[in-house]
């Protein structure tokens, strides 16, 4: 698998990088906090397709959308989430391809293929590709399930922990989703961004312990510094030990887990 991809001499290949047998990652060129290393471009292919799946376009950048279309014919294009560095490239693919995208929610839908719902089996470039609802990193976050690997964009990353949106993400809502995932079983884990990971139960389970700890966290700042504390007050309290570079992104975590604690 990794030789096919790196034998092939066209430049669309060259930053191509075969993961699985079936799913090869491109990397967007914009790393950052909360992007790490740059948006994961994934790449479907069947064993005996002459067609793609991809999975998010990735952010609004020439070359990568060029990159992009250049490795051959696109059946589909899959939206994990609505954010910017997932889809901002969508109109330059669709020019480029004549590509229809499908999505679970109505901004980025070209073409006739119509919206994506949980529970749906994708037949495109050889493969079956089940789509997964997995809102809390936002409401419209999507999971897709290959035989043997999860495609988890943000809501699972290769590295560090996940933001929960502040606009229409939910605490509530991504525990459910991280136990559905975790009750996949073993599988490699495909991220939005950051490197792959090779057992999506045990990175699951580190991510409930996480956040759970976390939880735990909040509520005892919350006993130190009386239960109307702002997510603020909080972060300056509990984050001691992240980055303050991280802070406002933490700030927006801390209002989930406030949500969620004070909801309950
Ligand atoms: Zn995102």
């Amino acid at each position: 698998m990794t030789e096919a991809a790196e034998s092939l001499s066209h430049p669309a290949y060259a930053k191509l990088r075969a993961v699985t047998d079936t799913a090869s990652v491109l990397l967007a060129d914009n790393p950052g906090l909360l992007t790490l290393e740059g948006t994961n471009t994934w790449v479907l292919r069947g064993p005996r397709s002459d067609e793609l799946v991809i999975i998010d376009p990735g952010p609004d950048d020439d070359e990568h959308i060029a990159r992009v279309a250049a490795l051959g014919r696109i059946a589909l294009v899959l939206i994990s989430h609505r954010h910017g560095d997932h889809t901002d490239g969508i109109d330059k693919l669709v020019e480029l391809t004549g590509a229809t995208v499908r999505s679970a929610g109505s901004g980025f839908l070209r073409g006739m293929g119509g919206h994506l719902t949980d529970g749906e089996v994708i037949d495109a470039a050889g493969l079956k590709i089940k789509v997964m609802a997995t809102p809390g990193h936002t409401a419209d976050s999507l999971s897709f399930l290959l035989e043997d690997a999860v495609l988890t964009a943000d809501t699972v990353l290769g590295r560090g922990t996940t933001v929960i949106d502040n606009e229409d993400g939910s605490l509530a809502d991504y525990f459910e989703s991280l136990r559905r995932l975790g009750g996949l079983g073993r599988r490699t884990v495909l991220p939005g961004h950051g490197p792959d990971l090779a057992d999506m139960e045990a990175v699951v389970e580190e991510y409930l312990n996480h956040r759970q700890q976390r939880l735990d966290q909040v509520r005892s700042a919350l006993g130190d510094l009386g239960e109307d504390a702002t997510a603020r007050q909080i972060v300056e309290h509990v984050y001691v030990d992240v980055d303050e570079k991280l802070w406002d992104a933490a700030e927006w975590s801390v209002q989930a887990q406030l949500d969620y604690l004070r909801r309950d």
